[in-house]
């Protein structure tokens, strides 16, 4: 590929994005994060670099706390309180007074714990209703926990996106659970988590949100809409590194009576007292189960710092406008016009992605990784660019779309190498 700009109309979109550059006030927050030079990471929404902070923290907790240490340092510096500390660093960003949120796990296996509490809380009821395009891995552990309790207990009924509400004004009164992802992960599409949840509630039907590309990134206010249950990731928006804890939160109203059946020490109300039966801990304990990823949680902690910098307000307006940038300049682009987005056009109903359609969309990926933009790829036909504010600039998007612009023009894509399949897209 050679160097000339095929970009139509292209100083005029450099000039626009160093105006928005320099009136943007969360420009010095890129100064947090340790970034590779000459790449563009528009794939924070699956993996968040990562956070000066958290590289530091890393270093003291292997080094001093562990190494120097040992054992003691889970009284002398609470690692035994992490999953807690963490928890109240995330409420804010959730919309959640304190006492809610815990740190622990997966989200898999958290929404195993959920689903599994809200069923009993809920039974006879056994329909646990969903969006057809959810989330892979929320689908699957409805599908395991049917298998373990029985099909006479649990019932996964997922549908299109425009069939849930119909469905719950229908058939309510037998739905026990309703999962839904806030922020959809191929196309990015949010659902009005106020209207279904207050809809569900007026049937009896319990809520679980997953909040992956929600939290961190758009506006939450869990309390607020009443949601009952939720789940959200500690690698994405959040920057807690590679396969960091995900996180729990319960509303306080069924912290009493709801219990979860991975009943491990860490969960029971006093772990220290080894008894022989389980007593689930009265409080957000109770959502624990073994010990905690002291490494990791400790580096999710430090990396959570970054939101005493950044309001989530401040997040969401510079994503809109970044959003928009990237989409009109898209659009003026006539070798552009084969990529087909999928994402709403509604800034309000949208989170941080766009996500596009095309036939060629993973090779179109790889051949933009090669030439140092970072993107991602989701079966079957979607190429997905996700906008992190903390760290990107708009030049940043200017220059990436520089590159998306020559690749597409050239057909540089059609090349042989960009076609090989790799584990992880
Ligand atoms: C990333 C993601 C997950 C990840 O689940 P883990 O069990 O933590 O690996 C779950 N749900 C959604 C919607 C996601 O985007």
């Amino acid at each position: 590929m050679n160097d000339a700009i095929i970009m139509n109309n292209a100083h005029e979109w450099q000039q626009k994005a160093s105006k928005l550059d320099q009136n943007d006030d969360l420009s010095t927050c890129k100064d947090l994060f340790e970034l590779p030079a000459n790449i563009v990471y528009l794939d924070g929404n699956s993996l968040g670099p990562m956070p000066i902070a958290a590289k530091l923290q890393a270093k003291e907790v292997v080094e001093q706390q562990w190494a120097q240490g040992l054992i003691t340092s889970w009284n002398t510096h609470q690692w035994i309180d992490l999953p807690q500390q963490v928890g109240e660093r995330i409420a804010p960003l959730l919309g959640a007074k304190k006492n809610q949120v815990i740190s622990c796990d997966s989200i898999s296996v958290n929404l195993f714990k959920l689903l599994s509490a809200a069923i009993l809380a809920n039974a006879p009821r056994k329909i646990v209703l969903s969006q057809k395009d959810n989330f892979p891995t929320d689908l699957y552990m409805v599908d395991g926990l049917s298998s373990l309790m029985g099909t006479e207990k649990v019932e996964l009924v997922s549908l299109a996106s425009d069939q849930i509400l119909d469905f719950i004004a229908r058939e309510g009164e037998h739905v026990s659970v309703l999962m839904l992802t806030h922020v959809n992960f191929r196309s990015g599409e949010i659902h009005n988590m106020q209207e279904i949840t207050a809809l569900a509630h007026s049937k009896g039907i319990l809520t679980i949100w997953d909040l992956a590309h929600s939290a961190g990134i758009v506006p939450l206010e869990l309390d607020e809409c009443n949601v009952d249950f939720a789940v959200g990731c500690g690698y994405k928006y959040l920057n807690g590194g590679p396969g960091a804890p995900a996180f729990v939160y319960v509303n306080q109203r069924h912290l009493n009576t709801i219990s979860q059946p991975l009943s491990g020490w860490m969960g029971h109300a006093a772990p220290f007292a080894f008894e022989h039966d389980y007593e689930a801990s009265p409080n957000i304990k109770k959502m624990l189960c073994g010990t905690p990823n002291v490494i990791s949680m400790s580096i999710l902690h430090a990396a959570l710092s970054i939101f005493e910098r950044a309001s989530i307000a401040q997040i969401r307006k510079k994503s809109m406008c970044m959003l928009a940038y990237v989409e009109t300049l898209i659009d003026d682009q006539p070798s552009l016009s084969d990529l087909h987005l999928i994402t709403p056009s509604n800034p309000d109903i949208r989170g941080s992605q766009l996500a596009y359609e095309h036939p060629k969309a993973y090779e179109i990926c790889q051949a933009l990784i090669a030439f140092g933009v970072i993107a991602d790829f989701r079966a079957p036909n979607i190429l997905r660019f996700g906008f992190a504010p903390l760290y990107l600039s708009f030049d940043d998007c200017f220059n990436a779309l520089v590159i998306l612009t020559n690749i597409m023009h050239g057909k540089v894509y059609e090349q042989a190498k960009y076609g090989l399949k790799h584990a992880v897209t």
